[in-house]
């Protein structure tokens, strides 16, 4: 049997409702009105939870090939925890995600927040850079209403696909009032994970999707609902202006590993790049020359973000490295990916200073 559509669900409901009214013999009171059910605005951007596989693969399946709209008719119950409207603003996969679809999300979610076109949104999202998507969204989105993002691990067609149920959720949380100023949160696997901390951990398990140092913000789950364990109010978000032109600054990411050498950073800053983010060894570090490069990078008015490759810890200031006389920035809880969609986000923004800089990476209030 196909699972009920939203527009099935609504009828059964009605019809429901017909029966209840019919056999109720209590007095009605029509004072006590239903509250109107909130109003989610899904975006759909592509990923897995919305592939298709070929029933002839083996584990192949192509990303992005199913709507919003079919997205959220296939999930059952769904019409009943809000009144919802599915917009489609890309059909990628998020290894593809790019400046241009950031800026359309930003906008349409600003958009209709601004005109009160909706109480939450639910963005679904390939899972390989839906941390990145969730902390862009979380500096340059404006006022308290829930922005919650959501990907699958299982094609839509697999056996046990966990789409289904990961929208269910997240639909869930952005329903909810408690969910308001807590920035975008990742809902995946009956877990809430804040922007800033979220990071996906596995490439193929179900439980992905992690906050290493912090832990999860919450839980949901169908029958208990929404459970908040954490606030995320002191932890600092940016309100950043999008740059005009659809684009960020060029900001490179240089991994660091044994024997390592100036070539990579020497590369990124023949190519234009604003701004490097070391993913460094340890608590940001990298050898003798490579640390002699960002120096120089530095001196040239080239932004230099310590982050590490470590996956859990923060990255502090002048411990091995002499951050004040080299002019550096820390990541401090930032993972490299993050890092540089901060600095990039700053650049744009005119802020490249780095004591400045330091001050909007630091993580607490
Ligand atoms: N590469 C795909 C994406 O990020 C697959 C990963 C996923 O969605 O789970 O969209």
């Amino acid at each position: 049997m196909n699972p009920p559509t939203f527009r099935s669900a609504r009828l059964r409901n009605v019809t429901l409702a017909a029966i209840g009214l019919a056999l109720c013999s209590s007095p009605i009171n029509f004072a006590a009105k239903a509250a109107d059910p909130p109003r989610i605005l899904v975006l759909a951007t592509g990923g897995t939870i919305a592939g298709q596989a070929d029933p002839r693969a083996t584990g192949a399946y192509k990303s992005g090939q199913i709507t919003g709209e079919q997205l959220v008719a296939s999930v059952p119950g769904l019409g009943q925890l809000a009144k919802l409207n599915a917009e489609q603003i890309s059909s990628i996969g998020s290894q593809d995600m790019n400046d241009k679809v950031w800026f359309a999300l930003a906008r349409r979610i600003q958009q209709a927040f601004d005109k009160d076109e909706a109480d939450g949104v639910v963005i679904t999202h390939g899972t390989d850079t839906l941390e990145e998507t969730a902390f862009f969204l979380d500096n340059v989105i404006k006022g308290d209403k829930p922005v919650v993002i959501v990907g699958s691990m299982r094609p839509a067609t697999a056996v046990s696909a966990d789409g289904p149920s990961n929208i269910y959720e997240a639909v869930q949380v952005a329903a909810d009032p408690r969910s308001r100023g807590r920035g975008v949160m990742a809902v995946l696997n009956d877990k809430i994970e804040g922007a800033r901390a979220v990071t996906k951990t596995n490439t193929t398990s179900l439980e992905t999707f992690n906050s290493p140092i912090s832990g999860p913000i919450g839980y949901v789950d169908t029958a208990g609902g929404v459970r908040f364990m954490a606030q995320t109010t002191g932890l600092k978000r940016g309100n950043y202006a999008l740059p005009s032109g659809d684009q960020l600054p060029r900001v490179a990411i240089v991994y660091s590993h044994a024997n390592m050498d100036a070539i990579p950073i020497e590369d990124a800053i023949s190519h234009g790049a604003k701004g490097i983010v070391l993913a460094g060894v340890g608590d940001g570090n990298s050898s003798k020359s490579a640390i002699d490069a960002l120096e120089a990078a530095a001196k040239k008015g080239i932004v230099v973000v310590r982050a590490t490759r470590v996956r859990s810890g923060f990255v502090t200031r002048n411990v091995e490295v002499d951050d004040d006389k080299n002019g550096f920035v820390v990541s401090e809880d930032l993972n490299p990916q993050k890092a540089r969609v901060l600095t990039q986000l700053l650049i744009a923004n005119g802020m490249t200073a780095p004591g400045d800089m330091q001050k909007a990476f630091t993580a607490t209030w």
